[in-house]
């Protein structure tokens, strides 16, 4: 079968590659739609830095590069390894990309992200999206109800993480909300807290093109923080008061620092994007005002059968921020996605 393959730092080949038989309590996946994200961009330009380490088999699944990329993803089901009765051939699923212990304090107190040893499917293990077929514990695979396709399946894992920062944070009606950045999470963001009834959202992003996008799920309050004043616009927007909420989906400190000052007394800034950088906090105001500073990282099971529930209700459009692209693209793609050209993209898998 065809497989993207990561082998070292900007060398990702397309190759051929042995099928995957399911082990007992495995599922083998046809893969449908993989997306690309920022962590297959860090993956290709910077390994070193991405969070996985690559320089020992993984402590779980004993996996090193080369590996097959692609952690977000859905696919069918092609054959049920033994003991496995939840799911059968044709059931339509998307992937649970996590490898988690299970008996660390993180996994015991709801956070498979924060494992000690978490490793994910398509990054460090056996297999990924990214290829025609895949394998997977059938605990890994989340079923698609008959009204989400597969193409939003495989939108499930990002999605997921939006969905997390805002149920952990407490927004609900009533809630006045500053989301910086209109990428991918910016837009799960977007989504999950209107789901979680909150009206007055605002979004903070300079490129035009992802304002664009944002405006298109339907967001009405979208400002271009080069052209103008975000404070200013902030303050005319909720009356002088601030924005109860701050969802950093930007991961750039200075937007962030600006974020947390435009924070009403009592308020929260949620960090979902990453920062390659410290940041200087002044002690004394979070204090007089109260302010809350956390971060959310990815997501648990709850925030993927959440996800998926509200899927279900038509909640996630992906017209005009998710574009397709053929398997043989993924490497131009992660360039394009890199130099900051398009939104999302999901590799379309299609036949060997
Ligand atoms: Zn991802
Ligand atoms: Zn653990």
């Amino acid at each position: 079968m065809k497989a993207v393959v990561f082998h070292a730092k900007q060398d990702l080949r397309i190759e051929d590659v042995a099928e995957p038989t399911p082990l007992p309590g495995q599922v083998k996946l046809k893969n449908a739609h993989v997306g690309i994200c920022g962590t297959d961009l860090h993956v290709y330009y910077d390994p070193d830095t991405c969070g996985s380490d690559f320089s020992k088999p993984h402590p779980i699944t004993g996996a090193q590069p080369p590996q097959i990329l692609g952690h977000e993803f859905s696919g069918t089901v092609v054959e049920v390894g033994d003991g496995v009765e939840d799911l059968k051939v044709g059931d339509r699923v998307a992937a649970w990309p996590i490898y988690h212990c299970g008996t660390c304090h993180p996994c015991l107190t709801g956070r498979p992200a924060g494992c000690t040893t978490a490793g994910f499917h398509g990054l460090t293990s056996h297999g990924g999206g990214l290829a025609t077929y895949t394998t997977l514990k059938a605990t890994q695979c989340f079923k698609l109800p008959d009204s989400v396709d597969l193409r939003l399946g495989a939108l499930v894992e990002p999605m997921s993480v939006g969905w997390r920062a805002v149920r952990r944070s407490g927004a609900g009606k009533g809630s006045r909300a500053l989301v910086i950045g209109a990428g991918p999470i910016g837009i799960s963001v977007f989504i999950a807290l209107r789901e979680h009834g909150v009206e007055a959202i605002f979004v903070s992003e300079p490129s035009a093109m992802r304002r664009a996008a944002i405006a298109g799920v339907g967001a009405t309050h979208v400002i271009d923080p080069m052209s103008t004043d975000l404070a200013k616009a902030i303050a005319d927007l909720t009356g002088g008061a601030g924005v109860d909420f701050v969802f950093d989906a930007a991961g750039i400190v200075a937007a962030l620092d600006q974020g947390i000052s435009l924070l009403a007394p009592g308020g929260s800034a949620v960090i979902i994007g990453v920062h390659s950088t410290t940041m200087i906090v002044d002690p004394l105001t979070l204090l007089l005002r109260e302010i809350t500073i956390g971060g959310s990282c990815a997501y648990d099971r709850q925030d993927f059968a959440e996800v998926i529930e509200a899927m279900s209700r038509g909640v996630y459009d992906p017209t005009g921020w998710v574009a397709d692209v053929a398997f043989n693209d993924v490497e131009s793609t992660i360039v394009a996605l890199h130099s900051g050209q398009g939104v999302k993209a999901l590799v379309t898998i299609g036949e060997d």
